[in-house]
């Protein structure tokens, strides 16, 4: 256990896909002593450690609370996935009423939420973000390796746009006009849809020095109408501070 590192990992509002990519890198079960983990082990204590891992938005009370908690146990706090780091698909509800949303079930007076699901950071600070629905794999691996070596971790923040262009795609954009978000998103999946002919839809969330405005405009030149593009920003990081103003801005 000595050299170590101790790890929390945390599940807020989420559906467990990023905190279940820790199940498929078994090369670094050996250097993580989980000492937290609800969907990996059956005894777990809140205690401090060295890195705690968030998945999830924070939906309730209950969450705003312990995500308090969570942070002032860790060392450094991480961010996974889109949920956690831009609020995910829950987030939705933001841009409507809550009435409208818990409508859809039964009994919505079981319900108690806050009135938004919100990201990890507007709660706690946060050191680092992985984006992803869920995570790339070798990003979390290559991110804790770097704690590991006591070097400064990388996380992609170029556009997807790069990824393409190492892979050789052509562009679905200019060859086929097909609206795509990889100027605006973050690197990480490989360029998975543009190289089998789709758009991006985002799920890596926005790049460094996303240009929203712009890439916004050139969908109007090529005739998408406003509610199309809103419609393509509406995603699993729709709540991020850089798309989010596409939602509030564009709908009529
Ligand atoms: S980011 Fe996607 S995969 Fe990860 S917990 Fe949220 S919904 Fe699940
Ligand atoms: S939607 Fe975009 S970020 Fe997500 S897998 Fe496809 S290309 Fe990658």
């Amino acid at each position: 256990m000595k050299n170590k590192l101790r790890v929390g990992v945390f599940k807020l509002s989420s559906c467990d896909g990023c905190q279940a990519i820790f199940l498929d890198l078994p090369s670094l079960w050996e250097h993580l002593d989980f000492r937290y983990w609800f969907l990996g082990k059956s005894e777990n204590k809140l205690e401090p450690i060295d890195i705690a891992f968030v998945e999830g938005s924070v939906s309730t009370q209950e969450e705003a609370e312990f995500i308090k908690e969570v942070r002032e146990k860790a060392r450094l706090l991480v961010t996974i996935g889109a949920c956690a780091t831009s609020g995910g698909i829950q987030a939705l509800r933001n841009f409507g009423s809550l009435e409208e949303f818990s409508s859809v079930y039964p009994k919505p007076e079981f319900i108690k939420v806050l009135k938004r699901s919100t990201p990890i950071s507007e709660h706690v600070k946060v050191d680092y973000e992985i984006y992803g629905c869920p995570i790339n794999p070798h990003i979390l691996e290559n991110f804790v390796k770097a704690l590991l070596h006591s070097r400064r971790p990388e996380i992609p923040s170029y556009p997807l746009c790069m990824e393409c262009k190492l892979r050789g795609n052509i562009c679905v954009m200019d060859a086929y006009r097909i609206p795509c978000l990889g100027p605006v998103v973050r690197a990480g999946c490989g360029a998975l849809c543009p190289s089998v002919g789709r758009g991006c839809y985002g799920c890596f969330g926005p790049c460094k020095g996303a240009n929203v405005e712009s890439l916004v405009n050139w969908f109007e030149q090529i005739g998408m109408s406003k509610r199309d593009v809103v419609r393509l920003f509406e995603n699993e990081n729709a709540y991020s501070e850089t798309f989010r103003k596409v939602l509030e801005e564009k709908v009529e």
